[in-house]
């Protein structure tokens, strides 16, 4: 086909893609930004597979097939609870798909020169550090191994002698583009380094690692749209870059760290504490029908959902909730944390599946004033976002980090199912607090419980 159409195609579903990425910036226009990105995407894949400069297509059509039926499985099996994993998959695999196309590429060239080596060279690294490190986070998330960073004496020069290294090894492949072994050893530090970044980091900062892999995948594609001479790739594999460093800076404000904090910055060890010296007998628990009758004398409540909410999928009760307060002429709004739960966003994404209005939903600078004009606080099933341990103890995990004060309302009730820490694996004083109540519960039985209190009374 003529390169001018192709390119022309690639310019239509690149320039799709920008306004699908400004429709997710919203909301209210996000499924209009999705289908956007979707038609690119459709666009950019039909005009490569017509393409034949580029295409094999019984290997092709194999490989589609398997594809979408391994995406079309994971998105209808996957919980909304495992998406952080899924994200941490897709990135891995996009470093990997680049890293292997950049070296067969290089291995098929016929005289390949300095920029076309370079390209590869930078697919590899890139893609091989995304690749091991999205498997680390993958099983972190998953519980596969251990959670907290894992550190060991001379970790940073180790990592800096391997940064050293693949790029040396870089420099060395782009000045002898025929040395195509050295692709191999590139892959392999590079891969080691992968590991190291990520093992490292863990607790409350993994949506920052999780968010910075996600950049890296589009680097590692854009290297790789060099190497095949292909502008979709370059330009949406630059967007992917460039939105994943946005991401990552918004996750670093919302934890209060810089990237090379996180990257480097090593918190100590956490210290596991015993619950029972933090917690003894200093818990008061509660039941449903007191609550529900805390929520009648109240005239302003505070609803602050965590990953617990998720793992209950417990929003369209809290949606019953909600109502049901409401229509008593009760003010309620929804104090959501930026890394509440396992993903960007993903309080708001449940919340609005029950149709919560998007200006009940406050973000964290917005409803911290309010809570000491507060009659009572629903904490659901969220634990690191509002732990006071983040503004009181420089040695905590989550120390700086800003957190949702909802101790300075009047009475603050915890639904949770035990004193269980949350994902950064540390204790919540909150929990001991004389204003605190504890409603140990599943989060969607409790709340349903407290809207039958609420409807018998
Ligand atoms: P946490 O992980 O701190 O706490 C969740 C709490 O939910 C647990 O303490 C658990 O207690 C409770 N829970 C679990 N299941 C249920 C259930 N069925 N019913 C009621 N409660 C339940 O969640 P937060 O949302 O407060 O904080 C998010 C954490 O995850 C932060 O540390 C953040 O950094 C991290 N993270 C966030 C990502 C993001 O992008 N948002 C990505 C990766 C990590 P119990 O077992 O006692 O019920």
């Amino acid at each position: 086909m003529e390169k001018l159409v192709v390119n022309l195609a690639y310019i239509v579903s690149a320039s799709l893609f920008i306004f699908g990425l400004k429709g997710l910036s919203h909301p209210r226009t996000a499924v209009r930004g999705n289908m956007l990105g979707a038609l690119g995407m459709f666009i950019a894949v039909l005009i490569t597979l017509v393409d034949k400069r580029i295409v094999d297509y019984s290997t092709l059509i194999l490989g589609l097939v398997i594809g979408a039926a391994v995406g079309t499985f994971l998105a209808l099996k996957v919980q909304m609870t495992a998406m952080p994993q899924l994200v941490a998959v897709f990135n891995g695999l996009g470093g990997g798909a680049s890293a292997l196309v950049a070296g067969s590429a290089l291995y098929e060239a016929v005289n390949p020169n300095t920029v076309f080596a370079t390209a590869s060279a930078l697919s590899g690294m890139i893609g091989a550090v995304t690749f091991f490190g999205s498997g680390v986070a993958f099983a972190k998330l998953q519980g596969l191994i251990k959670e907290r960073p894992i550190r060991f004496s001379g970790e940073q020069a180790t990592k800096a002698v391997l940064l050293v290294v693949a790029l040396l090894l870089s420099y060395k492949l782009a000045l002898s583009p025929d040395k195509t072994y050295l692709f191999w050893f590139i892959l392999i530090v590079s891969s080691v380094l992968g590991v190291l970044l990520t093992i490292a980091i863990g607790g409350a900062d993994m949506p920052v690692v999780i968010a910075l892999l996600n950049s890296y995948s589009g680097l590692a594609a854009s290297a790789t749209g060099f190497v095949l001479e292909n502008n979709a790739l370059i330009i949406s594999g630059s967007l992917v870059g460039a939105s994943g460093i946005i991401l990552t800076n918004l996750m670093c404000k919302a934890m209060n760290r810089s990237l090379l904090n996180v990257l480097f910055g090593g918190f100590g060890e956490i210290v596991s504490t015993q619950e029972d010296d933090v917690y003894a007998g200093k818990v008061k628990a509660t039941s449903p029908e007191e609550v529900a009758l805390l929520l009648e004398g109240a005239r302003r409540v505070v609803i602050v959902p965590g990953y617990g909410m998720a793992v209950a999928q417990a929003q369209y009760a809290v949606r019953d909730l909600y109502n049901l307060l409401e229509n008593q002429g009760v003010q309620v709004e929804f104090g959501i944390h930026p890394v509440a739960g396992r993903m960007p966003g993903h309080m708001n994404v449940l919340l609005a599946e029950v149709d919560i209005p998007y200006d009940k939903m406050k973000e964290l600078e917005d409803i911290n004033p309010l809570f000491e004009q507060t009659d009572v606080v629903i904490v659901i099933g969220a634990n690191d976002v509002v732990n006071p341990l983040a503004n009181t103890d420089p040695k905590s995990p989550i120390a700086g980090m800003p957190v949702l004060e909802v101790w300075k309302a009047k009475t603050v009730v915890v639904i949770k199912r035990s004193l269980s820490p949350g994902f950064a694996g540390i204790p919540n004083p909150l929990f001991t607090m004389d204003n605190t109540l504890m409603l140990f519960s599943d989060a969607k039985k409790a709340l349903q419980e407290i809207v039958t209190a609420l409807k018998e009374s």
